[in-house]
This record gives C-alpha cells, structure tokens and sequence, in this order.
C-alpha cells in the first residue's frame, strides 16, 4: 500500500470541508467524512442529524454504518477515516467497533467546542489510547479552513 503523505491528508482533509459544505447546503450540521484504501476515496458521508431527525447521524457514524455493510473486513482495518472535525466519543466508538485503524481530523473538538458548546470533552486521543486494537489517529489538518466552517455555521 501506498504510503499516506501529508499532502495527501490536505487533498482529502480538504474533500471533507467540501462535504461538511455540501452537508450544510442539504439542511444539516457541518460535517464530512470519507474513507480511503490505497489512496482512492472509497466512500464518503454527511452529517444527517436534521434531516434524518436522528442526532446519531454523525458523518463518522454514517460513512461507517455504510462501510460495515458494503466493505471487506480485511479491506475495512486498511482503510483511513478522513473527518472534517475530531471524532466525538460516539464516533471514536463506531470507528473502532467497524475495525478501521487510522483516523485523521482536520478541525479539533477543542476548536469546535468553544464555537459550538456542546460537545463531550473526552479527546479522541484519549479514547484510542484505550482500544485493546490499536488505532492511529493525527490531525489539525488544514485546521483554520475547518474553523471557518464551524465559525459562518454556528454563529449565525
Ligand atoms: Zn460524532
């Protein structure tokens, strides 16, 4: 497999801004995910908490409900979850239940939480430092483009 660049993680860390925008234009929160197995874009999701009426429906949760069903396992535990925004604890929980092993965020919780409040201040290094399966997670990428974002979202 090919090894993952940082330039790379900018090229999809920037796809997701684009879906966390697109999510927005559709009715929802700010947020994008997607996933990539030997440096293609396999998948990818939207936040759909207002127009599923379904607070669960993180872009994480549903990019990864989705690719429990639709991936190889085998295929899955290789793949990298892009995110426009650190994974909440929820998330980190889906992630690791479908068997994915690296994450990489572009915008943090911390960054998001004093523009929006309400998040579970438990850092997602935190929780996958506790996984029995180790998963690898980086992020900050692009971290400015990502807090534009939350800024021209919950500020309104
Ligand atoms: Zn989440």
């Amino acid at each position: 497999m090919a090894q993952i660049m940082s330039n790379d993680n900018e090229k999809y860390i920037r796809e997701c801004y684009t879906l966390a925008r697109r999510s927005v234009k559709k009715g929802n929160h700010p947020f994008g995910a997607l996933l990539v197995h030997d440096n293609k874009v396999i998948l990818t999701a939207e936040n759909t908490v207002l127009t599923d009426n379904d607070k669960t429906r993180h872009a994480e949760t549903n990019l990864v409900s989705r690719a429990n069903k639709e991936i190889d396992p085998k295929i899955l535990e290789k793949c990298t979850l892009y995110t426009s925004t650190e994974p909440c604890i929820m998330c980190c929980g889906a992630i690791y239940w479908s068997g994915i092993s690296k994450v990489v965020f572009g915008c943090s919780a911390q960054i998001l939480d004093k523009i929006a409040g309400k998040t579970i201040d438990i850092d997602s290094k935190y929780v996958f430092s506790h996984t029995v399966i180790p998963v690898e997670i980086e992020g900050h990428i692009l971290e400015a483009e990502g807090k534009e974002i939350h800024e021209s979202y919950w500020k309104q």
